[in-house]
């Protein structure tokens, strides 16, 4: 292919060729296009070039050339994120480097407890990796079979698994980093103690790609559960669901690895959708928690310990009713109930989203208040809540009417649902996202929410490591 040179974009993307090889410099339309659109389909925009590098050094080849000629980059992982961080704008003067080819797994010490991976492997590569070295990887989310760790790590994904060994910064000891200028910073160190000043890694992680690119990683293994044990426990409303959660923590400390409480009405949204999933219980209850403990000794002392906190449970009435998975694949049906929410709310129809954290203590009164104020301002409007009950972040979701035009409910509600929302959230001392980034979908709630100090403080980062602002233009700071 032949490139006509009439601007400092073309020489960048004909430098390009020289620096990674023309198959990995994607410009024909038909090639870019899965790069240019949003998982959620929210947000497309155009690129002067998608780059495939498949080393360190190719990456800050590139980031050099884009310095040099003032090209802003996109990085991208897996496409999956929720927030539109991955996608560029609709200019066309912004190119996407995607991180796939850096799919290594560079190292794994069983006895450290660490594994060094590239930042594009694969999520569930790096869960399958640490289980054939007997450890477990612990973060893990819907769309883990096709994030990215570099993915995982811009955005500090949480997951299911975040209340027991926290969200993807404090699974992460070490990082690679290709700064804007094209310098590679080697931060991979595999301490759990390293006092000696300012936390780059800290800062990079959670960055959604404004600052750098990230290209490897140490993170952190964790021993292989002997046994889990699942269950379903329906209950009669969120407050008696946080008093189940403390009497869980109190029986089982750090062996309850899992919390997610999902509403009746998200069950019967699933059961819709996806009959073959079946409804667990014989009665319909208000609230379920999906529960999971991890046992590092054995089945039988997760289960004595499991039927002893729920005999309590039941006892002092938390609990209306239970049910325990009895075989690997009853726990995985369950996580399958919990798993296609998000998927049978897209097929009910467009909804808006909010992914909200509040303390947990609060989160009862959160949910009671807010869906007053939601259903007074939209009467009928459809709450889809659920989530991580025992981080306290929950994924409280407004769907229109039954038989409404969910694209015109969209159009009239969107802003004052959100507003209503976010301002309960923020009464609450919560966040506007607690597990999705910023993005480019809610760069106007930072400005409205974070302190101007707060502002300031993150612009000034950004100027000094970006100055030129050319790491993901337009993504969390405006
Ligand atoms: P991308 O979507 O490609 O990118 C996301 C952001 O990171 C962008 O800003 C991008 O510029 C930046 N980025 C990507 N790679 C790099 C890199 N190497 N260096 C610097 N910046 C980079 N999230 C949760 O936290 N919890 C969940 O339970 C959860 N469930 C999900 C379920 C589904 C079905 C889906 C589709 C998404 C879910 N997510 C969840 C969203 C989650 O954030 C992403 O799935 C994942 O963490 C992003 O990884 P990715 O490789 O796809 O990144």
């Amino acid at each position: 292919m032949t490139y006509t040179i009439s601007s400092d974009r073309d020489a960048f993307v004909v430098a390009c060729l020289d620096a990674i090889g023309a198959a990995h410099v994607l410009t024909d339309p038909h090639d870019t296009a899965p790069f240019l659109t949003d998982w959620r389909r929210r947000y497309t925009g155009a690129a002067c070039a998608v780059l495939r590098p498949g080393t360190t050094q190719e990456v800050a080849a590139v980031l050099k050339l884009a310095n040099e000629h003032r090209v802003a980059i996109v990085p991208q992982g897996g496409n999956t994120g929720l927030a539109g961080g991955a996608t560029p704008d609709v200019t066309g003067r912004q190119a996407v480097v995607s991180v796939a080819r850096l799919n290594r797994v560079r190292a794994l010490d069983p006895h450290n407890n660490t594994i060094t991976v590239e930042a594009g492997v694969i999520l569930a590569e790096v869960q399958r990796h640490a289980r054939q070295a007997d450890r477990l990887f612990p973060l893990s989310l819907a769309a883990e079979g096709s994030c990215t760790i570099g993915g995982n790590l811009a955005t500090n994904a949480g997951g299911t698994g975040v209340l027991r060994y926290g969200n993807t910064r404090e699974l992460c000891l070490g990082l690679e980093v290709v700064t804007p200028q094209g310098e590679i910073w080697d931060g991979l160190r595999a301490l759990r103690k390293d006092n000696t000043g300012y936390d780059l890694r800290d800062l990079y992680i959670g960055a959604e790609g404004t600052l750098g690119v990230i290209t490897a990683a140490v993170m952190k293994l964790h021993p292989l559960p002997a046994a889990r044990v699942t269950a379903l426990a329906a209950l009669a409303s969120p407050h008696t669901a946080l008093e189940f959660l403390a009497l869980a923590q109190q029986c089982a400390g750090p062996l309850l690895t899992g919390f997610e409480i999902m509403s009746d009405f998200c069950l019967r949204l699933v059961g819709k959708h996806y009959p073959q999933l079946r409804y667990p219980f014989d009665q319909p209850h208000a609230q379920i928690v999906l529960l999971e403990l991890s046992d590092n000794e054995s089945e039988a002392h997760a289960r004595s310990l499991f039927e002893r906190m729920m005999e309590q449970a039941l006892e002092s009435g938390l609990v209306e009713d239970a049910v325990v998975a009895e075989s690997l694949a009853q726990s995985r049906a369950f996580w399958d109930l919990r798993e296609h929410i998000p998927l049978a709310q897209a097929e009910e129809g467009l909804n808006i989203k909010h992914d909200i954290a509040v303390p947990i203590s609060r989160i009862g009164t959160f949910i009671e208040e807010t869906d007053a104020a939601i259903a007074a301002a939209a009467p009928g409007a459809r709450m889809v809540t659920f989530g991580h009950l025992g981080d306290g972040n929950l994924h409280y979701n407004v769907q229109a009417p039954e038989g409404g035009d969910a694209r015109a409910f969209l159009a009239q509600y969107q802003a004052p649902l959100n507003r209503i929302v976010y301002e309960n959230v923020h009464r609450h001392l919560g966040t506007f996202s607690a597990e999705h980034g910023v993005g480019q979908l809610k760069v106007d709630e930072l400005t409205h929410y974070k302190s101007d100090l707060e502002i300031r403080l993150m612009r000034a980062i950004k100027a000094a490591l970006d100055p030129h602002g050319l790491m993901n233009p337009g993504k969390v700071l405006r």
